[in-house]
């Protein structure tokens, strides 16, 4: 034995207890981060385990895993979200999850469920997700622009906030977003008076990161007078259908006659009756209206729809985010020439 160990004090020795000891570290390690990883997944598969459904509709559950079903599998649940089949979605992506080790491998799989709770209305179940990611990877921006907006549907807007932050560290622009949120706080807040209220979206009115057509919206529900003396002649026709719809006993004959576009929409809508004053709007519709009128024919009103500047989706109703891709800001009022109807008298606000 003695010939084979070198002597304490041969420097082979030291060498020799140098390479064992650096051996033990790697391995120590290795068999610690295999430990960790296999906590991780477990935690993970608990957490998940809280949103397996009993009833699954694709009888997948037996089905034999393969790496190469990943991909396939994962374009499926990605059009049943598209089709508005949720159920089938979450259940293909709890397959994917349950049966994928790697976290980095299923974190696209992860957002995927979250985005598809988020839609189909199970906020809470959303929330979950995205906050488990963000634990694992807390520099997932999709995660964090979905929890943000998760906290905005659950009308928790200082959380909603929170999520600005790290967003801004990681570079994204923010603004829009943050005053989109401050915007929805400031409205819903209760314990504001409507004075309060109205001065803080004046004063909002000034900065181009905030909505102009959700302040006036508010300003025309809470003070008529500050809202006739802020309408914006170039913006009037963002504000169309609310301006079109207000009741008569809410209309301020002073500035409608002072502006031709409000002049000419009040024509349209044949309520001020002065055929004297040639009104004109540049508005394709409501031109279109005076001229039918001036052929003699009153029975044409205007009908609106919504679109969406960003994924250019047609909605029947008005949103300050896109129901389908969840965009802010990029509402667009669509106006068309309709047959009168009886009774088209109410407000949007
Ligand atoms: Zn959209």
């Amino acid at each position: 034995m003695d010939n084979i160990l070198p002597a304490y004090d041969d420097p082979l020795f030291s060498i020799l207890l140098i390479i064992v000891l650096v051996l033990m570290v790697a391995i120590s390690s290795v068999i610690l981060g295999n430990i960790k990883e296999e906590k991780k997944r477990k935690s993970l598969q608990r957490f998940l385990n809280r949103f397996n459904t009993k009833e699954c509709l694709l009888n997948i559950e037996e089905m034999p895993f393969e790496t190469s079903l990943i991909k396939p599998l994962t374009l499926l649940s990605h059009a049943f979200k598209t089709q508005g089949e949720y159920q089938k979605a979450i259940n293909l992506n709890l397959y994917l999850i349950d049966n994928i080790s790697n976290f980095v491998d299923k974190e696209h799989i992860l957002e995927e469920l979250g985005i598809t709770y988020l839609k189909a209305g199970f906020l809470k179940r959303s929330e979950s997700i995205f906050l488990e990611i963000l634990h694992k990877h807390a520099r997932n921006k999709e995660a964090l622009y979905h929890l943000g907006i998760v906290y905005e549907l659950l009308i928790e807007h200082d959380k909603a906030l929170e999520t600005i932050w790290p967003l801004q560290l990681m570079g994204e622009k923010t603004d829009r977003l943050e005053a989109h949120l401050k915007l929805s706080k400031l409205l819903g807040d209760k314990n504001l008076s409507n004075e309060a209220k109205t001065n803080a979206l004046i004063l909002l009115l000034e900065n181009k990161n905030y909505a102009y057509r959700r302040i006036m919206k508010a300003l025309f529900s809470l003070n008529l007078t500050e809202a006739w003396n802020h309408i914006d002649p170039k913006r009037i026709h963002s504000i169309l259908d609310i301006l079109w719809f207000l009741p008569s006993l809410n209309l301020n004959f002073d500035i409608i006659s002072s502006n031709e576009t409000l002049r000419a929409i009040y024509h349209a809508k044949g309520i001020l009756q002065n055929k004297e004053m040639e009104s004109k709007s540049n508005i394709f519709a409501i031109d279109t209206i005076i001229a039918s009128q001036k052929g003699g024919s009153n029975n044409v009103d205007l009908s609106f729809s919504y679109g969406c500047e960003k994924c250019k989706q047609h909605f029947p109703i008005g949103f300050t985010r896109c129901p389908k891709c969840y965009a802010i800001d990029t509402i667009q009022v669509k106006e068309a020439v309709a047959k009168k109807q009886s009774q088209t008298g109410y407000s949007l606000l």
